[in-house]
């Protein structure tokens, strides 16, 4: 058996809300493969962002072992949780998170900007990547001149600037219309025929059960885990 991409061991999390402890995250063992393309389902406040931020590094548990491609991320210091972050993991959000003031290409260019990459590299990545996201006519529109699809293929290429193994989605077509978000699932679907690890929360069913694993979560844990067309297994 090869190593899982990712794996989640034991992870916990709470929040303080008043006097009250909030267990978010509880007991979370996950174990993802090179590749996969996962789907993340589930009522609202059972978890998924809390799990989805997690694996993206960009929160931390208050316990258990999360090891990317062979990193013990929960070991790290900040700086080195950065690092991994940076090296590879892409993330989109329902909102996009643009910069206003910085144009559809440094906004994409942005993680390469502040890993120290020469402009001109910055530059051909950005307008390859726009060819290849059918935006290359956008590059230099603000956020504000852009339609909601676009936005979202912005966020794509800056998620994809610095060609991460994983890819990381919290309802990325939660502030579209149908069509342009089945257009970036389309997309995101393509990166994944390409060999990227995607992960995706959403709260379309059938969005969801499009991917080839379908995660559940109720309450902080893990529902069910299924794989398309074979039925559903009751997670441990
Ligand atoms: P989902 O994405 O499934 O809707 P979240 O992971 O965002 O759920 O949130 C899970 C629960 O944790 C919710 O009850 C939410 O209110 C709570 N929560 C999330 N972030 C915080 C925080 N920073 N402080 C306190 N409670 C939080
Ligand atoms: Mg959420």
């Amino acid at each position: 058996m090869t190593k899982p991409l990712i794996n989640l061991n034991e992870i916990n999390k709470c929040y303080q809300v008043g006097d009250q402890p909030l267990q978010v995250l509880n007991n979370i063992k996950l174990n993802i493969d090179s590749g996969e393309y996962i789907s993340i389902m589930g009522p609202s406040g059972s978890g998924k962002s809390t799990l989805l931020n997690m694996i993206g590094l960009l929160d931390r548990p208050d316990s258990g072992q999360l090891i990317i491609d062979d990193i013990p991320t929960h070991a790290l210091e900040e700086e080195q949780r950065a690092k991994v972050r940076r090296n590879n993991i892409g993330f989109i959000f329902q909102n996009f998170q643009l910069i206003p003031r910085l144009t559809a290409e440094e906004n994409a260019a942005l993680p390469m900007m502040l890993a120290g990459i020469d402009i001109k590299i910055r530059k051909q990545r950005v307008a390859e990547l726009f060819s290849q996201l059918g935006i290359e006519q956008r590059l230099h529109h603000l956020p504000k001149q852009l339609s909601g699809g676009q936005l979202q293929r912005v966020a794509i290429a800056r998620a994809m600037v610095m060609s991460p193994k994983i890819l990381l989605a919290d309802e990325p077509t939660g502030n579209l219309d149908q069509r342009s978000g089945w257009d970036v699932i389309d997309v995101l679907e393509s990166l994944n025929t390409e060999g990227i690890t995607l992960l995706v929360v959403t709260h379309d069913l059938q969005l969801g059960q499009r991917a080839a694993r379908q995660l559940a979560m109720v309450d902080g844990k893990i529902s069910e885990d299924c794989t398309k067309g074979e039925g559903h297994d009751q997670a441990s």
